[in-house]
């Protein structure tokens, strides 16, 4: 059975006191309101990673995800970040495509296949992002557009590799600007994006896939949307700054 997953995606944003702050009440205020099916993923930025760890230990139902990784394993590449580094201070997951990283940092569907496969082979997952922009919705181009991403990206992997990959469909349109796509919107797209991975992967797999919304989610209609047959939970950006906000997401999956 596919896992229910509420993800928070940081961003850019927070002081090192203020994601102390930010993380010590989430994992308060969220610990006792996670149910054993649901799992919930920090994304802080890569530079709080290690300090936020220590807030995790308890209960075990949140787990510590970075935004990013390398494609390669280690080398002259400065700045950057890699699978192994992650892995080797206890992260599980990692945000991989997202659509700010494609647009700003020129990420292609072959790079991230291989950012795939590294953080696989590192025994993370990949939280894979994938989304259409305003004019491809518009111009009705979106579904070829989101599950040629999915192909090119994903579809190289073994069954059993990409049953541990996790996806998030994020149409850019809804990241960050208030306009959260319908719930019959993303179920819509959900359904479809599960019958795109049934037909190279069958129905097994497919239905085991956690495929999360994201896109201004927030507390007054994570509810709507998370209870969408095929939404599995959600990719939060803005609503997992605040505390308060967060928890209802998360309660609102379960
Ligand atoms: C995101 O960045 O993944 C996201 C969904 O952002 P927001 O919730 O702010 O739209």
């Amino acid at each position: 059975m596919r896992k229910k997953i509420v993800a928070g995606n940081w961003k850019m944003n927070k002081t090192a006191d203020e994601a102390t702050a930010l993380l010590s009440e989430v994992v308060n205020m969220i610990k006792d309101e996670v149910t054993s099916d649901v799992r919930v993923v920090l994304c802080p930025p890569a530079l709080y990673l290690t300090t936020s760890r220590q807030y995790l230990t308890a209960g075990g139902k949140i787990s510590l995800g970075a935004q990013n990784c390398h494609e390669k394993a280690s080398g002259a590449y400065t700045g950057e970040i890699s699978a192994p580094m992650l892995q080797s201070i206890g992260v599980e997951y990692v945000i991989l495509g997202h659509s700010e990283r494609r647009q700003y940092f020129g990420e292609t569907n072959a790079q991230l296949a291989e950012k795939v496969n590294i953080a696989l082979e590192n025994g993370l997952t990949p939280i894979f992002c994938c989304g259409e922009s305003r004019d491809l919705r518009e111009n009705g181009d979106y579904d070829a557009f989101v599950k040629n991403q999915i192909t090119e990206s994903l579809f190289h992997l073994s069954a059993e590799a990409f049953g541990n990959v996790v996806i998030a469909y994020e149409p850019i349109w809804a990241i960050g600007t208030g306009l959260t796509a319908s719930s019959a919107q993303a179920q819509d797209m959900h359904f479809e994006l599960r019958r795109h991975i049934a037909g190279q992967y069958g129905d097994t797999v497919a239905q085991d896939t956690s495929i999360l919304y994201g896109g201004s989610a927030n507390e007054k209609n994570a509810a709507e949307l998370f209870a969408q047959s095929d939404v599995d939970g959600g990719l939060i950006g803005g609503a997992s700054l605040k505390s308060r906000e967060f928890t209802i997401v998360v309660k609102a999956v379960q």
